[in-house]
């Protein structure tokens, strides 16, 4: 096969399909192989994807690491450590009428072709992490980094062909028409991850072939903190939080209920808690991220003003840069509570208690992830009970989805299916049922 002559989208998709027919994808053997290429690849060159992802992102090596690299490892891992028992068919009980001898059970096929469309936010992560699923899964991959975080695309194209199985795997870069060109062919399942408008036009598209979709969203992730909580501690997790990758995370903390005194209390506790992680002057700290492109730098500029600057507020265009802010007295009615924010803006919004607070959440769209601050037992179970999230933490942000064995997805606006560990392969694989009566 000459790879040098450009290939159509279509092209791909017959070559990839032509592989898959053939069988090879299907051996266990064939699909840990491919992630053990995957893993070599990351420890190899691991330090190139970290160099691209600070040209996109302005990413630290540190987080590149933990939160893209080594956790893209992790999820390897993990799954090298369990594919055989997840694989394991299932018996299931069968009923008397079919007699003594008749047995049943569960087998996962793997699906055929499927197409990964990854964002720009953890441009590495975000692809490699459903591509091990779908590996594992033992599908074909067409996998479309996106076309915003440049340097990780191009690394990304260059190093998957260099280690896995290209009549197996092909990486396809570029923005909108590439991915319309794409979308336009039959795939077995589409992994999508990014906004919800997209998504609709990804759906749309799957619609036509009738190909299922999993879709990873995003919207505005609520915190509660209740009164009588260390905020201190509360103070650090959240910033901690909502600030990496300069907040520009789907799971990310978008904007903190609390009621009027416990927000004084905050604010203070959050002016330290930015000092203590990057400092007097974020901008000169190696540790903290830019943002992605111009348009998010005016945008996010946009919503500064959105109320009470009780630490950050500058920016500067040149460099991309807008400082951890946090901002009070903010009016449910103001931009910045209107859509998800994707950057290192944490507003307060005061709430009589949390019975409002539970309102508030549910008058919007069921969010990716909702976040508790709370000892109280009742008020826990209260929101647990009472709204609908794709997770809920309490007491730590983000650190949900590091469970391999939690499924990470959204529901409603934040979208449909999960994805990590053993719930990647029940989203990329067919659970076929199977009956077996016996002829004598
Ligand atoms: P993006 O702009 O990089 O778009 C995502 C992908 O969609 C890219 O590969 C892009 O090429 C493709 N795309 C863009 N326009 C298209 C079109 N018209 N037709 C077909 N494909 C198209 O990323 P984004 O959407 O700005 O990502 C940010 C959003 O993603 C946020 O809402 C965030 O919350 C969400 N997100 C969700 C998760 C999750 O796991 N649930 C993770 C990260 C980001």
């Amino acid at each position: 096969m000459n790879h040098h002559t450009p290939e159509t989208p279509a092209d791909v998709v017959a070559r990839l399909r032509a592989t898959f027919r053939t069988g090879r994808t299907k051996p266990v053997e064939w699909r840990t192989g491919q992630l053990r290429r995957m893993r070599a690849m990351l420890a190899e060159r691991g330090s190139d994807l970290a160099a691209a992802l600070h040209a996109d992102l302005g990413k630290s090596s540190t987080e590149a690491y933990r939160t893209e690299i080594d956790f893209t490892i992790r999820e390897i891992d993990h799954t090298l450590d369990h594919l055989d028992a997840w694989l394991r068919p299932e018996p299931a009980p069968v009923p008397a009428h079919l007699g003594a001898d008749a047995t049943a059970w569960t087998r996962y096929d793997p699906l055929g072709v499927v197409l990964v469309i990854a964002p720009w936010n953890y441009p590495a992560q975000l692809l490699l992490a459903p591509v091990v699923g779908a590996l594992a899964s033992g599908n074909a991959v067409v996998a479309k980094p996106s076309e915003l975080a440049p340097a990780t695309s191009a690394a990304l194209a260059e190093l998957l062909p260099a280690y896995l199985d290209t009549d197996a795997v092909a990486v396809v870069e570029g923005g909108v028409p590439e991915t319309t060109a794409l979308l336009a062919e039959r795939f077995d399942h589409v992994f999508y991850t990014g906004n919800g408008t997209v998504g609709r036009i990804v759906m749309r598209a799957a619609a036509e072939h009738l190909t299922p979709v999993t879709l990873e969203l995003g919207g505005k992730s609520p915190v509660f903190v209740d009164r009588d909580t260390d905020l201190g501690v509360v103070a650090d997790r959240l910033a901690r939080g909502k600030f990496i990758n300069a907040g520009q995370t789907c799971v990310a903390p978008d904007y903190v209920l609390t009621t009027q005194e416990t927000a004084a209390a905050l604010e203070t506790a959050l002016v330290r808690a930015v000092d203590a992680l990057y400092g007097g002057d974020p901008a000169a700290s190696p540790e903290y991220g830019r943002i992605i492109n111009e348009r998010h730098f005016d945008r996010l500029s946009a919503l500064l003003d959105s109320g009470r600057v009780v630490t950050g507020g500058d920016s500067d265009r040149t460099g991309k840069y807008i400082a951890p802010t946090v901002l009070a007295d903010v009016d449910p009615k103001s931009p910045v509570m209107q859509e998800e924010i994707f950057g290192p803006i944490l507003p307060i919004v005061t709430v009589s208690g949390l019975d409002e607070a539970i309102d508030f959440i549910n008058d919007r769209d069921k969010p990716l992830a909702l976040y508790v601050f709370s000892e109280s037992g009742e008020t826990r179970d209260r929101i647990a009970a009472e709204t609908s999230s794709g997770g809920l933490g309490y007491g730590l942000p983000l650190a949900h989805l590091t469970v391999s064995d939690l499924p990470f997805g959204g529901v409603g606006e934040s979208g449909m299916g999960n994805y990590h560990g053993r719930y990647s392969i029940e989203t990329f694989s067919h659970r076929k049922a199977v009956l077996d009566k016996p002829l004598n």
